[in-house]
């Protein structure tokens, strides 16, 4: 692969192959063998797939397996160059970029045009022992070690003597009540309840905690939904603490900021995002943790640079004022803008402002039980699931992943969960330095 300087003067290198970099890949692919440029496209990714992380909560909860919701780059994008590695460092003067991977030299890379669209990585606030203790969902090594974490906990917990010992391996508290972490909650109960069926064990005896500094739980489907999700969780004997979040961690315990303690063997905070390291590395402005661009999506003072998705700080012109929220919603339409906008750039068409109206959230909350607010409509139970499962079914970029999925979700409707532990991924691979490199705190 040609990845040296004197490359074609115009690559386009895109880092990220997340919902913008993926969308901006394929359309910009499509732009310029219409427009029958030789352009080279460049995907630089830690991966060799997209990730579809809004079922990272049905994998975390076995009901889907995790290649289902990875789309694989080689068979989607035919027309690009992968590089599988990381951008390490970026040289905005000379437009070269450093590579790095786990399985290969260290590459530098130059650039005509160049998009950044890294998305995010948790959010991790100053509690001791989170980083140790506590597992994100935002990757598939974190989803399959939370499944696997309480299917173990769940296993040793019938051969514990101790009632202390016993009765933390059989809790599972999950911080951050929005729409990723109520997600999982309510698929980490289903997977517990059949656990507990299969095993001859009272589901009562799995204790669920989910905690949240905010008055509500997903407070983005409006009070009516909210109340409605806080009722069924409470019916499945979630233990719900608002207004609560994690004032210390051990490896058996947690401490809430009301000071009470919680024995506990799985903790997952899923409680928001900021930008991927690799932006502020860059010395450029930034707010809340992501790149400041333009309504074109372009970087003040470097025409040549664009970022999108869960990486930039994109103004939101349908309310002025405010930033476009981190979702896949966002990402993949300011994807195909940034497509546009770079050929555009490239004498190809014209730019065009990024202007999008959100049209609402679909949450699964397991068996049965769903919430939609699809165009501002309030929807809720079987009508919201059959909403829900559509949409996700229907998104997801690559048929043969929608396929595998319909039939996951058909399998699932005559016969329970699988519960074999495979033991895929240790404690250190879903750790947040290692799964979503996350740098360590010296
Ligand atoms: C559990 C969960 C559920 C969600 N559910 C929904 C939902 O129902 N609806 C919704 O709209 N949104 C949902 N979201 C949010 C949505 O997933 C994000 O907003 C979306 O993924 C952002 O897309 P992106 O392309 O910006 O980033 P991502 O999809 O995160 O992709 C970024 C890519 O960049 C790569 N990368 C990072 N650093 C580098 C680097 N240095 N070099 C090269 N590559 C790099 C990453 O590995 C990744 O592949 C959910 C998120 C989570 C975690």
């Amino acid at each position: 692969m040609p990845d040296g300087k004197a490359a074609s003067p115009e690559r386009v290198v895109i880092v990220g192959s997340g919902f913008a970099g993926f969308t901006c890949a394929r359309k910009l692919c499509r732009i310029l063998a219409s427009a029958e440029r030789d352009t080279e496209v460049v995907l630089v990714s830690p991966e060799d797939y997209m990730l579809y992380t809004p079922l990272l909560p049905d994998v975390a909860g076995g009901l889907i397996d995790p290649r289902f919701v990875t789309i694989s780059l080689a068979d989607a994008l035919p027309r690009v160059r992968l590089m599988v590695g990381r951008a390490e460092s970026i040289d905005l003067a000379n437009k070269t970029l450093e590579v790095t991977s786990n399985h290969g030299p260290e590459r530098e890379l130059s650039w005509a045009r160049l998009v950044l669209t890294p998305g995010s990585v948790t959010r991790l606030f100053d509690v001791p022992g989170l980083a140790e203790h506590a597992r994100g969902l935002k990757t598939v090594a974190e989803a399959l070690y939370l499944r696997e974490q309480l299917l173990r906990q769940l296993e040793l917990s019938e051969y514990e003597d101790d009632p202390e010992v016993r009765r933390a391996r059989r809790t599972v508290v999950v911080v951050g009540a929005s729409y990723a972490g109520t997600e999982l909650i309510a698929q980490l109960r289903a997977l517990a309840d059949d656990y507990a069926d299969r095993r001859g064990l009272d589901r009562s005896e799995i204790k669920f905690l989910l905690l949240d500094t905010a008055e509500r739980v997903m407070p983005e489907v409006g009070d009516q939904l909210s109340d409605k999700v806080l009722e069924v969780l409470r019916e499945r004997g979630i233990d719900i603490r608002l207004e609560t979040s994690l004032k210390e961690l051990t490896d058996r315990q947690v401490v809430l900021t009301d000071d009470s303690v919680v024995p506990a063997y799985t903790v997952a905070w899923v409680t928001g995002v900021t930008g991927a390291p690799v932006l502020s590395t860059l010395n450029l402005p930034m707010e809340k943790g992501r790149l400041v661009v333009d309504e074109q999506l372009q970087v003040a003072k470097h025409p040549e640079v664009f970022a999108g998705g869960d990486a930039a700080a994109v103004p939101d012109l349908t309310k002025p004022g405010t930033i476009t929220p981190p979702t896949a919603q966002h990402a993949t339409r300011q994807g195909k803008v940034l497509a546009r906008n770079v050929a555009a750039s490239l004498g190809i068409g014209r730019a065009v402002p990024y202007k999008h109206r959100d049209m609402g959230l679909v949450v699964d909350l397991g068996p049965g039980f769903a919430v939609a607010n699809p165009m501002g409509l309030r929807l809720s139970g079987f009508p919201a699931k059959v909403v829900t499962r559509a949409y996700h079914t229907f998104a997801v970029p690559r048929a043969v992943n929608r396929w595998a999925i319909s039939l996951a979700y058909a399998t699932n409707a005559v016969t329970p969960r699988p519960l074999s532990l495979l033991g895929l991924v240790s404690p250190e691979e879903a750790s947040f330095d290692r799964s979503e490199r996350i740098p360590k705190k010296e």
